[in-house]
């Protein structure tokens, strides 16, 4: 059977996201064709929002108002400027912002690298971290990726190119649990994972 064009659009455009199979997408489209009107409504203007008034901080990455070049964090002079800790996604940043314990900025790659899925150093935020640190001023870099293959790959990567800048370049301490997304991790954890962070070399 040949499903109306509208109904094929939405389960096409369902089926595009993260962890969503064909079967899961046909199951929200036909739930959201017969749902009560607010709920489609609320998705779609929550969906007009996300890219109109929602950016990227220019200066690293993170989100923030659109209109704003800079977001809160980097605009926050009491901040120190000087620490710079890198990770993957902007979540990162608000679970790390959540234990109330780090004072720096922050950078925000939005990704890792993956050879498998075709994720190079072009694809993610690596040049504007470079030409951040290149501008000076800054003594240590954190690098915060999840403890994944990918996010430590990800790390070593980042230490070699940090070298010729000559600044600290450290990683988070071990005991986040493997594979797991810091995201995910408790307060404790990822304070005792940031205040044990150790050089690396
Ligand atoms: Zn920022």
């Amino acid at each position: 059977m040949l499903l109306p064009e509208p109904i094929q659009k939405l389960i096409n455009a369902f089926e595009r996201l993260p962890g969503i199979g064909p079967k899961s997408a046909s199951r929200l489209a036909f739930y959201l064709l017969r749902a009560p009107e607010d709920i489609p409504q609320d998705l779609s203007e929550a969906l007009n929002d996300l890219k109109n008034k929602v950016a990227f901080c220019e200066e690293c990455f993170n989100i923030t108002e659109a209109g704003r070049a800079r977001c809160e964090i980097c605009e926050n002079t009491r901040r120190d400027g000087s620490v710079i800790c890198v990770v993957e996604e902007a979540l990162d940043v608000l679970a790390l912002e959540r234990i109330g314990a780090y004072q720096g900025k922050y950078h925000v790659l939005h990704g890792v690298l993956s050879p498998i899925e075709g994720v190079g150093p072009d694809d993610i935020k690596v040049k504007p971290l470079l030409e951040r640190v290149a501008r000076g001023g800054v003594k240590e870099v954190i690098l915060a990726t999840n403890p994944s293959m990918e996010g430590d790959a990800t790390a070593l990567y980042l230490q070699g190119q940090l070298k010729p800048y000559g600044v600290h370049v450290t990683r988070l301490a071990r005991g986040l649990p493997v594979g797991g997304d810091l995201e995910y991790a408790d307060q404790n954890t990822l304070l005792r994972a940031l205040s044990g962070r150790q050089e690396m070399s």
